[in-house]
């Protein structure tokens, strides 16, 4: 038989308050009337008070209970409704002049009838937590309305595809919410060609393990192309997959307003033609294709004759204009892989590949006399009509270099003008 004797309630009651009394939450028990009946070594300490200052106070005592509102409030709770409350205080504590937020457990204490005489708590200091939790809370508010705001689409990829974060913007692109893609592959999410196009440049990143910065075009669901330029830098956390970090900012307007800038130092302005420049670029490159596969090319230089009267008869503007009827119809004489050219005021040139003398020939002459047949009315009375003089000259295997087939075109122009004008001449 068990028998318990008054030493052996002593030695426990003794182990009891240790163990109470070296644990770091705040264990307590309170009368009806909010008076402390127990408090352990850890409310002591918390009060900054000795045993007897606390058993039989209450705590307006210990707390500004203006501003401990959670605390009158929850130990009304326990006594009024004889149940648990778990909750969370925040509790302004006089001996420390500061105000600690505090995880609590109270629940009724009971007489042998069931009437509550009492209530015991448990609070645990989750201030320094609470601080963080905080200090986390607000910096990835800062963060999410950072990125979710940022001009370009920010998302995080692992090595499996599957998305980690997408920003707004990049949810918005893929017409969907962020929270339906964080955790879907991009193959869900983004039609396969456009996915594996991305993922084309995702893996250079997995593979390379260095950060890329990468052109990418993608056709939006209208068919227009947009232009995006992406980095993309590896993201790697300890024990989770491979990812990247993208940023892809859409540049189309910027790309077009290049292409525009690039199309208009090749263009001339007058007659629509390309210019000097792209002929001077693209004889140099048709010149060593020509040479790599010894494929026939020939040149072709036209100069209007007396143009200078031209313009005396019919005025600058006549002149333009004219210029403008004779631009015209040679782009319309011309087969898709020549290149014509205006390479000066009344001068246009013409760079056929793959083209014989014989058939270049033949083909000046077809563009002399189309010349001599047109009628360009304007601002005069009369039809002014032009005529042109025409050098060809053919690339030839001893030639070093496109000046060679240059000069010699120019020569044969020359010599259509010499012996008369409006006529072919070839060298
Ligand atoms: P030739 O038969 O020997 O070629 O005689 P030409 O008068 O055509 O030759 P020249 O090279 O002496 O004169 C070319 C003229 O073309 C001179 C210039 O005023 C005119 N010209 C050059 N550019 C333009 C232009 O953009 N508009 C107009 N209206 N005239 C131009
Ligand atoms: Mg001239
Ligand atoms: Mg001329």
């Amino acid at each position: 038989m068990l028998s318990i004797n008054k030493n052996t309630v002593a030695d426990f009651d003794y182990i009891k308050d240790q163990v109470l009394d070296s644990i770091d939450s705040f264990i307590y028990t309170k009368d009806l009337q909010g008076n402390y009946t127990y408090v352990n070594q850890a409310v002591l300490n918390l009060f900054e008070k000795s045993l007897d200052q606390v058993i039989g106070f209450a705590d307006t005592n210990f707390f500004d209970l203006s501003l401990s509102k959670e605390l009158k409030n929850n130990d009304r709770e326990v006594i009024e409704k004889g149940i648990r409350v778990e909750n969370e205080e925040s509790s302004f504590i006089r001996a420390k002049n500061e105000v600690r937020i505090f995880k609590v457990v109270k629940k009724p204490l009971f007489d042998l009838h069931g009437n509550v005489i009492g209530i015991c708590g448990i609070s645990t200091d989750i201030t320094v937590e609470k601080k963080l939790q905080e200090q986390v809370a607000e910096q990835s508010f800062l963060l999410d309305t950072m990125l979710n705001n940022i001009d370009s689409h920010i998302y995080v990829k692992d090595s499996e595809r599957t998305f980690l974060y997408v920003n707004t913007r990049t949810a918005d692109l893929f017409g969907n919410s962020a929270a339906n893609i964080i955790g879907k592959k991009d193959i869900d999410i983004l039609p396969k060609n456009i996915a594996d196009h991305f993922y084309t440049s995702d893996k250079k990143v997995f593979e390379t393990k260095t950060k890329q910065v990468i052109e990418e075009t993608v056709k939006d669901e209208k068919g227009n192309n947009c232009h995006y330029i992406s980095t993309k830098v590896p993201f790697n956390q300890p024990g989770k997959l491979p990812a990247i970090i993208g940023f892809s900012t859409e540049v189309t307007e910027l790309f077009e307003l290049k292409e525009k800038f690039k199309q208009l130092a090749n263009i001339d302005s007058l007659t629509n033609l390309y210019n000097r420049r792209y002929f001077t670029l693209h004889i140099e490159k048709e010149y060593l294709r020509a040479k790599r596969y010894s494929h026939p090319m020939t040149l072709i230089s036209i100069d209007i004759d007396h143009f200078k009267s031209i313009n005396d008869k019919y005025g600058h503007p006549g002149g333009d204009q004219i210029l403008i009827a004779v631009a015209n119809k040679l782009k319309a004489s011309l087969r898709q892989t020549d290149i014509l050219a205006r390479i000066g005021g009344e001068e246009f040139s013409i760079i056929l590949p793959n083209t014989s003398i014989a058939s270049a020939i033949q083909f000046a002459e077809r563009i002399r006399v189309e010349q001599s047949e047109l009628r360009i009315t304007g601002e005069w009375d009369s039809e002014a009509s032009i005529s042109v003089s025409i050098g060809v000259s053919s690339l030839l295997t001893g030639d070093k270099s496109f000046d060679e087939l240059l000069s010699r075109t120019d020569k044969a122009l020359y010599q259509a003008k010499k012996s008369g004008r409006n006529r072919v001449c070839h060298l």
